[in-house]
């Protein structure tokens, strides 16, 4: 049995653990705070792999940014990450194989081959978390595009600059869809700038009427995003994962996408691959490609 060891390198935080080529984790979860700078980066990813390198086949990382089509780079989208990250050699920590993906990427691969979207032809993954990382399916290949960027969630939701993108850019489906996209529903809803998103969540339990209609508005724009990921990819399933997925009506908003679109009905589903999904699929993709 191959084993390899994962990286997920996020914003804030990093894990690594060992995982088999049946995607079981098979170690610790090691957990560090995501460092400020370069060297302490490349200084945890070092010490892990000094510890585990003679077990293991493969590294694996699932990194936050887009990953270059030789899996071995950081290209960009790396606005939460320290400077100077997509310079990274990541195969000189090494004397095994380093391959990298893109964590939503990687995400929606463990779904596909031990979760939700299992069995399936065409998925598209969608992580709501502080923001929106997208992984594309088709025919048992992750849409990576002419570069690697492909899926990520930046396209256009209105075109009269509303909103800020984490990007640089206005009005991405991510400053909609995501946690802090909720947040600021309720910010301009409230006119109050220290409102949370967990006070929604709690108004909306109590039924509070504002909040309920904040909450609403937010299903809208997730809506209106995967109607429209729908008709471009007609997908089996659209699998949502990430800490707010759990707050998502998921059968209001299958209905709601199904009653709109010019393919046949696709379904819509919680993610099944849990927290570590992320290292689970760049191990799985590490390793087939691993002789
Ligand atoms: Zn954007």
């Amino acid at each position: 049995m191959k084993h390899a060891l994962a990286f997920d390198i996020g914003g804030t935080k990093i894990y690594s653990t060992t995982i088999d080529e049946t995607g079981a984790v098979t170690g610790e979860i090691d957990k560090f705070s995501t460092p400020k700078t370069l060297d302490e980066i490349k200084s945890i990813l070092k010490t892990q792999i000094s510890k585990y390198e003679d077990k293991v086949d493969a590294i694996a990382i699932a990194t936050a940014g887009a990953v270059n089509n030789e899996n071995t780079g950081v290209i960009g989208s790396t606005g939460n990450l320290v400077q100077g990250y997509n310079s990274i050699d990541f195969q000189k920590l090494s004397t095994k194989k380093v391959f990298l993906e893109n964590d939503a990427n990687a995400a929606a691969w463990a779904e596909y081959k031990i979760g939700a979207s299992r069995g399936s032809k065409v998925s598209v993954l969608l992580t709501l978390g502080t923001g929106v990382g997208g992984g594309i399916i088709i025919n048992d290949r992750l849409l990576k595009g002419k570069s690697g960027a492909a899926g990520e969630m930046h396209f256009k939701m209105y075109p009269d600059k509303r909103r800020k993108c984490t990007c640089g850019g206005w009005d991405c489906f991510e400053i909609y869809a995501s946690g802090t996209a909720l947040k600021i529903d309720a910010e301009e809803a409230l006119n109050d700038k220290n409102v949370t998103t967990y006070d929604v969540i709690e108004g909306v339990k109590q039924n509070d009427k504002k909040m309920i209609e904040i909450l609403n508005r937010w299903h809208n724009d997730i809506i209106i995003g995967i109607k429209g990921l729908t008709n471009l990819f007609d997908p089996d399933c659209v699998i949502l994962s990430g800490s707010m997925a759990q707050f998502v009506d998921i059968k209001r908003v299958e209905e709601e996408v199904n009653s709109d679109i010019v393919t046949t009905p696709t379904s819509v589903r919680l993610a099944t691959a849990g927290n570590y999904a992320g290292m689970i699929g760049a191990a799985l993709l590490a390793l087939e490609r691993t002789v």
